[in-house]
C-alpha cells in the first residue's frame, strides 16, 4: 500500500496554494514535480564539487567527474543497457531524436522509407521529416483507429526492405495510449529495418528493459520522471553508435584536433560536445534511485487506480467526452466538453487551483485525427489523489456552468 501523505511531503510544491487555493497538479505528462531529494541535491552539487569534468587533475573535478560518471552507469543499470558506453547524455528527448535523426542523413539515399506513427510528438515527427527532405527518402504514417490505438495490420503492411528506420513512441503524451513497442521491434528487425523509442512519458511509470526489448534507441527527458529540465539519455546499441556520425563538433568529443584533420573519441564521449549539464546529470542518478526507492510497482498500482477512478468520475459529466480509450493506457485522460473550447475551461479551472494542460500537446496530427482543435489533458502521477479528482470534476462542473 502507497504511503500517500509521506510520499507527497517528498514534493514541497504540492502543498502550496495557487490562486488562493490549493494546488492540484495534473500537468505531470509536460513535467513532473520535484522531490526535495532532488531539490537538494541540485544545491548541493554547486556548494561542493562544482568543477568542469573529464579535463581537470585537481581534486573537484575528479569528485565532478565520478559522480557524473556513477550517475550514468545507474542509468544502465536502470534500464539494463549491456555496455556503459551506450548511455549518453542528452539534454532531452528532442536533442536525442535529432542525434540519431541527423546520423541516419549519412545512411538514407532516396527511395528508402522512414516509418514514424500517428500518435507522435512533434518531436518525433519534425526531425525525421527534416531527414527525409534532406535525403530524398520518404515519410509514411502508421495509421491508429479511434481509441488511438494504432494499427499493427496495417504496420506490417508498410514495413519493408525499403524501410530504414522506424521510430515509434513507448507511451502517447496526448491520449496515454501503451504501444506494443516489443511487437513493433521485433517486426523492424525481421526486415533490417533500425527502430528508435521514444520512452519520453514511459520512464516516470515503468523502467524499461533495452537488453529484452532489443530496440536500437530509446530516448527520454530527465525532468517527466522527477529529475531536472535540460538533461535526457540516449541509449544506442553500442554498433549503431560506432556507425552513426558525431552530431556536434567542440570539446570532449575529440581524441586529436590538428587543422588537417580530427580524430573523434571513444564513446559515449564521441556524441558529448561541450560542456554537459553537470548538475543535471548528477541529479538524474538521484530522481532514479528516489523513483525506485518508491518501486515502480507501487507507482503502476497507485496510477491505475488513479486512472479508473478519474475515468469513472469524468464520464458523469455531461457532454463529456474521452479522447483516447485504448485498452491500454498510462495515467492520462485527455477530453472534450461539448461546446466549449478546452481553452476556456483551462483557464477558469486554473482559478481553482487547478493545472492541466489544454491544446493540441504538441502532436496536431492526433487532434486532426479526430477532427478537435484540442483537448483537456489530465496526467496522473503517483502523488496525486482521488480527493484531487474529486475537486477537479466539481471544478469542471463549474465551469460548465459558467461557459453555457
Ligand atoms: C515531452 C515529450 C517529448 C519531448 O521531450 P523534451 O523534454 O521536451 O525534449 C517527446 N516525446 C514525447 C512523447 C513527450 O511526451
Amino acid at each position: 500500500m502507497i504511503d500517500i501523505l509521506k510520499i507527497r511531503a517528498d514534493f514541497p510544491i504540492l502543498s502550496q496554494e495557487v490562486n488562493g487555493k490549493p494546488l492540484v497538479y495534473f500537468d505531470n505528462g509536460a513535467t513532473s514535480q520535484k522531490p526535495q531529494v532532488v531539490i537538494d541535491a541540485i544545491s548541493k552539487y554547486y556548494q561542493e564539487i562544482n568543477a568542469n569534468i573529464h579535463r581537470g587533475v585537481h581534486t573537484l573535478s575528479q569528485l565532478a567527474t565520478d559522480a557524473y560518471e556513477i550517475s550514468r552507469a545507474k542509468v544502465q543499470d536502470h534500464i539494463n543497457a549491456q555496455f556503459l558506453h551506450e548511455v549518453l547524455f542528452t539534454s532531452g528527448t528532442t536533442f536525442g531524436i535529432n542525434l540519431v535523426a541527423n546520423g541516419f542523413a549519412s545512411i538514407l539515399k532516396a527511395g528508402d522509407e522512414v516509418l514514424v506513427s500517428a500518435l507522435e510528438h512533434h518531436s518525433n515527427i519534425v526531425p525525421w521529416q527534416m531527414l527525409c527532405e534532406k535525403t530524398g527518402a520518404t515519410l509514411k504514417v502508421i495509421p491508429m483507429n479511434d481509441q488511438g490505438e494504432l494499427l499493427m495490420a496495417e504496420y506490417d503492411q508498410l514495413l519493408s526492405d525499403k524501410t530504414k528506420i522506424v521510430a515509434v513512441n513507448h507511451i502517447s503524451n496526448a491520449l496515454g495510449t501503451v504501444n506494443p513497442i516489443q511487437y513493433m521491434i521485433d517486426k523492424a528487425h525481421q526486415v533490417g529495418a533500425a527502430i528508435l523509442i521514444d520512452g519520453a512519458q514511459a520512464v516516470p511509470h515503468i523502467k524499461p528493459n533495452m537488453q529484452e526489448l532489443d530496440c536500437d534507441f530509446y530516448v527520454f527527458s530527465g525532468h517527466k520522471m522527477c529529475g531536472p529540465t535540460g538533461v535526457g539519455i540516449l541509449y544506442g546499441k553500442e554498433a549503431w553508435l560506432n556507425k552513426l556520425p558525431p552530431y556536434q563538433g567542440g570539446g570532449e568529443m575529440i581524441k586529436e584536433v590538428t587543422f588537417e584533420k580530427t580524430t573523434y573519441a571513444e564513446l559515449p564521449h564521441k556524441f558529448e560536445a561541450g560542456t554537459p549539464n553537470i548538475a543535471g546529470g548528477i541529479v538524474l542518478g538521484t530522481a532514479i534511485d528516489y523513483l525506485n526507492s518508491i518501486g515502480f510497482d507501487t507507482i503502476q498500482e497507485q496510477e491505475l487506480a488513479l486512472l479508473n477512478y478519474g475515468t469513472k468520475r469524468l464520464l458523469e459529466i455531461e457532454g463529456l467526452k474521452i479522447i483516447g480509450t485504448a485498452a491500454i493506457k498510462t495515467s492520462v485522460i485527455s477530453f472534450t466538453i461539448d461546446g466549449i473550447h478546452p481553452y476556456d475551461i483551462g483557464s477558469i479551472i486554473d482559478k481553482l487551483g487547478i493545472a492541466v494542460r489544454t491544446g493540441h500537446h504538441c502532436a496536431q496530427p492526433i487532434m486532426n485525427h479526430f477532427n478537435i482543435p484540442g483537448t483537456i489533458r489530465a496526467s496522473f502521477s503517483f502523488y496525486n489523489t482521488t480527493q484531487e479528482i474529486d475537486r477537479l470534476v466539481e471544478a469542471l462542473k463549474k465551469a460548465q456552468m459558467m461557459l453555457s
